[in-house]
């Protein structure tokens, strides 16, 4: 690290302690505090000290007031002793968590503010990084992803869905969920419920797969090539209702050529754009298995494959499935943005914009020096693209910059 980058690593860490000094007053505590372990990031640092516990919500603030850390997380898990050696903690359950990065997606977006650089021949380029390299045909990349108002409407999306699969589905009271935004580009969704603390690592994989809609084949659907009765399964429960939507969904709004690229079978594809209201009307009204006659079975699993992706929830496998996990902490400071970790209730969820609602560092200006940036858009304004320069900024804006390495201090 250079004196300079050092310099705005001490700058942005003396501004979190000066926004703790009265924000970590607003810090949520978990439920169960004492059970739970909480673990810290420092600035410049790379350890994480963990296996830290608390006795009540004043103890944490007051460790979050005097360290003023980069990154504060907590346990999803609930031990018998949080502060002890993690095989001697005593697990004694977990809440069920979620989470949703737009990292993972694919989105186009991306191809304006992500590019990615061969490490090895250099060549660059927009977007998610190729399988391999079309220069050299390594794979080694350094990438610098950013994120917009389009991602993180995608990541709220798939929120929204996953949250409607943990109520419809699940049954989950609406008061055993919670919702946070990440404070960079997504959503954790916490599952507070006694029928959820006690899952082991192979049930929540199932809920995972659930989730995904993973495993999901027409036949047990209702998409049999037995014609049977029965009335529409649009709207009943499970995936079953889902799948059916997913279709009729996907059909419904398809243009032809949308339908061309999936290459199904040639009478299917036919199919789908001549008789489309033939087929919607039987989804619609009568028993699935009435289609099954315009669509062969091998074009019915892949048009099923993108109906039901859809319809499921984007989620983080490996979030979910760790029994361990620490999490990021409601109302803290996210390191990497200046942002703050945000609940948000389930019914503001819509209206939610991160872009406005989860900055805190609202008033006064920086100026610093730009290395390269692509447009920013934050507190209704936009910014930017910035290449080599110095500028005056709006705290908020400077700060997100500066946190993201992408600027530095000018003094
Ligand atoms: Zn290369
Ligand atoms: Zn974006």
């Amino acid at each position: 690290m250079t004196e300079q980058e050092w310099g705005s690593v001490q700058y942005v860490s003396e501004q979190f302690g000066r926004f703790y000094s009265t924000g970590a007053q607003r810090v949520d505590a978990p439920t169960e505090i004492k059970q739970r372990e909480f673990g810290f990031l420092s600035f410049g640092g790379r350890t994480m000290f963990r296996h830290i516990g608390f006795g009540d919500t004043e103890e944490l603030r007051g460790y979050v007031r005097n360290y003023a850390p980069a990154h504060s997380y907590f346990s999803a898990a609930y031990y018998e002793k949080p502060r002890a050696p993690m095989a001697e903690k005593g697990w004694r359950g977990a809440d069920l968590i979620f989470d949703i990065d737009a990292d993972h997606f694919d989105l186009p977006c991306q191809k304006i503010h992500d590019t990615w650089t061969c490490k090895t021949c250099g060549k660059a380029g927009k977007g998610h990084p190729p399988e391999r390299c079309p220069g050299c045909g390594k794979a080694s990349y350094s990438e610098e992803n950013w994120l917009c108002g389009s991602c993180l409407d995608a990541a709220k999306y798939e929120a929204q869905k996953l949250l409607d699969i943990l109520d419809q589905d699940f049954g989950f009271q609406q008061s055993e969920l919670s919702v946070n935004f990440s404070g960079n580009r997504g959503y954790h969704v916490h599952v507070r419920s006694p029928l959820a603390k006690g899952l082991d690592q192979l049930a929540r994989r199932e809920v995972v797969d659930y989730v995904l809609g993973i495993g999901i084949e027409a036949e047990y659907q209702g998409l049999t090539p037995r014609q049977v009765g029965g009335g529409s399964m649009l709207g009943r429960g499970g995936w079953r209702g889902r799948t059916i939507k997913a279709l009729y969904d996907f059909i419904g709004r398809s243009t032809p050529e949308e339908i061309k690229a999936l290459k199904l079978g040639r009478n299917a594809t036919r199919d789908l754009i001549e008789k489309r209201d033939e087929i919607l009307s039987y989804l619609m009204n009568q028993h699935p298995s009435r289609i099954v006659r315009y669509i062969d079975k091998k074009s019915m699993g892949k048009l099923l494959a993108v109906a039901v992706d859809e319809q499921a929830s984007a989620i983080d496998t490996v979030v979910t499935t760790d029994l361990r996990r620490l999490i990021r902490l409601p109302n803290t400071l996210h390191g990497k943005t200046g942002w703050l970790t945000q609940n948000v209730p389930i019914e503001d969820l819509p209206d939610y914009d991160p872009l406005n609602m989860a900055v805190a560092f609202k008033e006064g200006t920086e100026k610093v020096y730009i290395k390269r940036a692509p447009e920013i858009s934050l507190q209704g304004e936009v910014y930017g693209p910035f290449e080599e320069e110095a500028r005056e900024l709006p705290l908020a804006v400077a700060m997100f910059l500066l946190c993201r390495k992408s600027a530095r201090v000018v003094r």
